[in-house]
């Protein structure tokens, strides 16, 4: 089975394609995570990513479908896939559905996990990440203040660059001008399973997998 997610930040889309990743045996593809990994390296590639990132452009179409050609052809052919928030334009639904067809990898569904904007704003707001070991963390939950170091490491912890309001709102305006169209397309064929993201983890997760 191979799957596309998609879902507004703080929608909890990354915990749910973990969570059907463990169950179908699948890959998780995450291009925000593979570029923030690439943007660390001292390669042509990494520079140009990690610049990107800095003045929070969109990564160009053509790279995008490279890298994530580049990841799925890592995947054993005995697993199937879930793309995490791509294609996230319309531009890149056809380059990316060719090389899903080379690569035999043909899409089952699309998952779209809906959250309202002032939760998302909500969410993301509280996620901080440990400038030393890059794991994730939210105020109130695993660290109670900025002060508090990394619970893995002891690091400094920081609130991620893109995850302050002002970040959070440009993300926010991207899903919604540029991915949704995209998600609509899927509406089209039908192949849309929507789910509403305002719930429990395990119950967003219930009302994905009844609907398969
Ligand atoms: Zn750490």
């Amino acid at each position: 089975m191979n799957l596309i997610i998609f879902g507004p930040q703080g929608s909890g889309k990354g915990t749910q394609a973990d969570l059907l990743a463990e169950k179908y045996n699948l890959a998780h593809i995450e291009t925000g995570q593979i570029f923030r990994e690439i943007g660390r390296e001292n390669s042509e590639l990494g520079k140009k990513i990690k610049e990107l990132n800095d003045h929070k452009e969109m990564i160009p179409d053509e790279i995008t479908v490279d890298v994530i050609k580049n990841s799925l052809e890592k995947v054993s052919s005995q697993k199937g896939v879930i793309l995490d928030s791509a294609p996230r334009t319309i531009g890149q639904i056809e380059p990316i559905e060719k090389m899903l067809q080379e690569l035999n990898r043909p899409i089952d569904k699309a998952i779209y996990i809906t959250l309202p904007y002032d939760e998302s704003v909500a969410r993301i707001t509280k996620r901080y990440a440990c400038t030393v070991c890059y794991r994730h963390f939210i105020l109130g939950k695993h660290i109670s203040g900025d002060e508090d170091p990394c619970p893995t490491c002891g690091g400094p912890v920081m609130q991620r660059g893109d995850d302050t309001p002002d970040g959070v709102a440009k993300r926010l305006k991207t899903f919604y001008e540029v991915t949704v169209p995209v998600i609509e397309k899927y509406r089209e064929k039908g192949m849309l399973i929507e789910v509403d993201g305002n719930q429990s983890v395990e119950k967003v997760f219930e009302d994905i997998i009844e609907e398969f």
